[in-house]
């Protein structure tokens, strides 16, 4: 039997065309500081989309070619996010924290011809650009000291007067294929090189729908989504697109991250829903104890990216009254992969063990765990094993650069095509996944394994602790031991025997560090995790005491 279905593509240009009429009137607000918020409704971000298609166009911009975006979260750019996938090119979200050379690298990489830049970030640009041959085009978004650019080579455009007069009612969109790339983000990094993952119409359409199902964000019209993760950090986690489809109104952050701003604009405008890493939300919690504001609109604040300490999901409900529900996912994974949602009808207490864990995987994405030897696990809750996923919005290769074939390195995707995550856990038998480290994190102490994130979520529930990382330092009797990095509280006191003595009451005796050191500060990735490459690196003779 034949389906009888019609079959219609997926695509962004659906995305753009629905929300810019059915939700005409939900809002895309950017925070300026100071100033009022700049508001515009979906049905202007349609037009001025259709008006950036012309002027994109009209810079040589053809279908498959990637244009690049060095920007924060704002209107602009959700603009560029719905224009440049639908006009059959490729959105390229650039990272702005990371190194200056591995940015260059990343635009060359791509080969972007035309990059659209916020003003604030032309410092950052303007001395990349003698490096980055490839660029013709740099498109200003909003002020900026565009002298940064004098003498460079490329051609200079204010992005406002590049769409000025073209038309904002019709664009000859074109019938796009729903496996066509859509954007590219490489991976920030924190483990190697950063690698491109390409995502399709088919597979941005499919994710945005998930990321507004409700065991995932649920957005709605009636919701207001703040996404603080930045756009060029996997997409913010899908949600521009997302919100677009839904008709739920954006609070677009810009460059106003710092935890004060944060706090002052959900007071002011009332966001619903919000998503960020777990850095972003222990600077949240510490501004709003010191000064306390009105964050009662928030329904729920998605933690994702790195493990979330159990002891901040408590403090964000006890001191904010707020709920933290955790997430898990990759560049690779769109990101959308778990989320923490209890199963129904139990009290809070019974929730906690479920609330802590990554979470439960959608219909769409399978997971699988898998030994050292290859061999498939159980779901029991106890086997532990690298996490393997498909799905239609898991990646299956990585891009080859402008000219190159795809790319499957085999310590990255299984030969039966499976993403291998390079995480570990277990998976209990109705499916919630604990992450116990990421594989490169795993400190091999004498044959068994010490869980990294585990001593860490201890000690950041100790109360003199602000926060701690803890990595594997080379140990002559046992292979690798673990080190303990840790930032006090103001007023507390380095008593590593105290701590070790806190660390003795909750894990096993051998997994405890011997080796204990204060740091300012734990360093961080270009996306606020923790960035234990530059801890390993620091301590690599393992010599401290
Ligand atoms: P990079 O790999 O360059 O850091 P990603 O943002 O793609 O960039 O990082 C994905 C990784 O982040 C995952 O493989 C996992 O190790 C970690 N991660 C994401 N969410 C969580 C979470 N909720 N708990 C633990 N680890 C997480």
């Amino acid at each position: 039997m034949q389906s009888t279905m019609q079959d219609v593509p997926l695509t962004v240009t659906r995305i753009l065309a629905h929300g810019s009429t059915v939700h005409a009137g939900a809002k895309v607000t950017t925070w300026t500081g100071d100033g009022a918020p700049e508001r515009r409704t979906f049905a202007e971000v349609g037009r001025r989309a259709t008006r950036l298609a012309h002027a994109l166009h009209g810079l040589g911009v053809r279908e498959g070619e990637p244009v690049g975006t060095l920007m924060w979260n704002n209107g602009d750019h959700l603009e560029a996010y719905l224009a440049i996938p639908s006009m059959g090119a490729v959105l390229h979200t650039l990272n702005l924290r990371l190194p200056a050379e591995q940015l260059a690298w990343i635009v060359r990489h791509a080969a972007d011809r035309v990059v659209i830049v916020s003003g604030s970030l032309l410092p950052l640009l303007a001395p990349l650009l003698p490096h980055l041959e490839c660029v013709e085009h740099v498109v200003v978004s909003g002020a900026g000291d565009t002298s940064v650019l004098a003498g460079c080579r490329p051609q200079v455009h204010a992005y406002e007067e590049l769409i000025a007069g073209h038309p904002d009612d019709a664009y000859p969109w074109p019938e796009l294929e729903e496996r066509q790339a859509a954007a590219l983000c490489y991976t920030s990094g924190t483990t190697g090189e950063p690698k491109g993952v390409v995502y399709s119409h088919r597979s941005v359409y499919l994710h945005a729908m998930e990321v507004n199902a409700a065991a995932s964000f649920g957005l709605t019209p009636a919701e207001v989504c703040l996404p603080v993760v930045p756009m060029f950090h996997v997409n913010a986690w899908g949600l521009p697109h997302a919100a677009f489809m839904a008709g739920s109104s954006l609070l677009m952050p810009d460059r106003f991250l710092q935890p004060a701003p944060l706090a002052e604009m959900i007071e002011a405008e009332r966001p619903t829903v919000t998503a960020g890493v777990p850095t972003i939300w222990q600077g949240l919690l510490a501004e709003l104890v010191a000064k306390p504001r009105d964050v009662s609109s928030l329904r729920t604040v998605i933690s994702g990216g790195s493990a979330c300490p159990p002891s901040l999901m408590k403090d964000f409900e006890e001191k904010l009254g707020l709920t933290l529900v955790q997430a898990w996912g990759m560049t690779e994974t769109s990101p959308l992969g778990t989320v923490a949602y209890p199963p129904a009808g139990l009290n809070a207490e019974e929730a906690w063990p479920y609330r802590i864990t990554q979470g439960r995987v959608p219909a769409s994405v399978e997971a699988r765990l898998v030994g050292p030897g290859g061999e498939v696990l159980p779901w029991d809750g106890r086997s532990a094993g690298e996490l393997e996923v498909r799905g239609p919005w898991i990646a299956g290769a990585y891009h080859g650069g402008a000219d190159g074939e795809p790319q499957r390195p085999e310590d990255k995707f299984s030969p039966d095509g499976w993403l291998r995550t390079g995480d570990v856990g277990v998976i209990s038998p109705d499916g919630f996944l604990t992450l116990t480290d990421r594989a490169k994190d795993v400190i091999k102490s004498g044959g068994e394994w010490i869980s990294s994130v585990e001593l860490e979520n201890h000690l950041m529930a100790h109360p003199g602790i602000a926060e701690a990382a803890v990595i594997g330092v080379p140990d002559e009797k046992w292979g690798e031991r673990p080190l303990a990095a840790v930032v006090l509280r103001d007023g507390a006191s380095a008593d590593f025997e105290g701590l070790r003595a806190f660390l003795g009451d909750r894990v096993a005796r051998w997994q405890l560090p011997e080796r204990w050191t204060t740091v300012a500060a734990v360093p961080k990735t270009s996306v606020g995790k923790f960035d234990k490459k530059v801890l390993r690196k620091q301590y690599a003779d393992g010599d401290l005491v």
